[in-house]
């Protein structure tokens, strides 16, 4: 069994129209329970009913993430690797179609790249590539991780979707978390979002995390992108993922994403507006569903957004990034995946986090604790 069996017991339209069905009685209910909170929780804190008490969850999100969590931020950064793809997802500026500078950077380029980021101090390193199975598939990564692995404490992955042979081989070399956003969930329109290339093929992604999981991979990163169809709807179906995936691969931890769609070269619009206050009514609504749960927030959000997060719900966050190959050596702007809001120096970001009276911690605190 994979999550495709669970996936297919699931259909859209169903879904959505519980999750539009539910009540401040069903909203209040949830925030009463004591213990863990089920799906169908889930569903009310994410409905429209929930808005008027995004105060109370927000107050029951912070109290939630500091008895797990402490008055902690981790930190890390991507290093964008490689922006050759063979996918034509519609939405980025990577897709195969666009006629822009490709680029993989070789050894050299990429030691030069890390030693930058090693010099702001980041110890938790995430490798980002395009899909291209020839120029930055297994063998690629394999070869950096081998050469980078001795400068950061954990190095995670956002690469094509593999087999589990595969993730075991990069497992070996030191990978440490992969992440695959399922973009969305809507299987009637997934199509439409990925018309060509590997990523076409919806189940191949759905089951991405079990052959994580599979492999040994300690940690496992969902999301899908907000604002390509409901984000509610959507969101269900992520948490229905993680839901799944804690139950079934109890070894590995699990974070999620939450990538709102930005700008970038071409011309795509989103469908579904998501909010400031409806993003971060679905942080508060994870953290109050899922105690144990990482919630990452990358440098696409805007600062005062990302300042009033630390404190309500996220644990993870990036600083400093920048989302073009070669990026943090050279200034190639034109071939950014997307443009960040957030361009502050890690520096000035740390101080922000402690003048909150967090801390700043560079890498995950129980890896002297793992033993693969
Ligand atoms: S989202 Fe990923 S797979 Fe799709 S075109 Fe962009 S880089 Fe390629």
């Amino acid at each position: 069994m994979t999550f495709f069996d669970i996936f297919q017991q699931h259909e859209w339209e169903t879904t959505q129209a519980s999750i539009y069905a539910k009540t401040a009685a069903d909203v209040e209910r949830t925030l009463a329970k004591q213990g863990k909170r089920d799906l169908e929780d889930f569903k009310a804190l994410i409905s429209p009913a929930a808005q008027p008490y995004l105060e109370q969850m927000a107050v029951l999100s912070r109290q939630l993430t500091q008895k797990r969590f402490g008055k902690t931020l981790q930190l890390y950064i991507p290093l964008y690797l490689s922006n050759e793809c063979t996918n034509s997802c519609v939405y980025c500026g990577f897709r195969h179609e666009n006629e822009t500078t490709r680029i993989t950077l070789n050894e050299a380029q990429t030691l030069r790249e890390a030693t930058v980021i090693q010099q702001m101090g980041f110890e938790h390193l995430l490798l980002v590539t395009g899909e291209h199975p020839r120029q930055n598939g297994p063998d690629y990564l394999k070869k950096m991780l081998k050469l980078l692995r001795p400068m950061f404490a954990q190095i995670s992955l956002e690469v094509a979707p593999m087999k589990t042979e595969e993730y075991q081989s990069l497992v070996d070399e030191g990978a440490y978390a992969v992440y695959v956003y399922q973009e969305t969930y809507n299987a009637g329109r997934y199509a439409g979002y990925h018309p060509r290339g590997k990523k076409a093929n919806m189940q191949f992604r759905l089951e991405t995390g079990d052959r994580c999981g599979e492999a040994g991979m300690r940690k496992i990163g969902l999301g899908c992108l907000l604002g390509l169809e409901d984000w509610r709807t959507d969101s269900f179906f992520t948490a229905l993922h993680l839901n799944y995936l804690e139950k079934r691969w109890w070894q590995s931890r699990f974070s999620v994403s939450f990538p709102r769609i930005r700008p970038f070269e071409g011309s795509f619009e989103p469908n579904s507006i998501v909010t400031d206050a409806d993003l971060l009514q679905l942080i508060c609504a994870y953290r109050i569903f899922n105690e144990e749960v990482e919630i990452a927030l990358s440098t696409r959000e805007r600062p005062a957004f990302r300042d009033n997060l630390v404190q309500l719900g996220v644990t993870t966050m990036s600083a400093g990034s920048r989302t073009d190959p070669g990026g943090y050596t050279e200034n190639n702007k034109e071939l950014e995946q997307f443009a960040i809001s957030d361009d502050r120096d890690p520096e000035t970001f740390t101080t922000m986090v402690r003048s909150k009276g967090y801390e700043v911690v560079w890498k995950d605190w129980d890896m002297c604790l793992q033993t693969r």
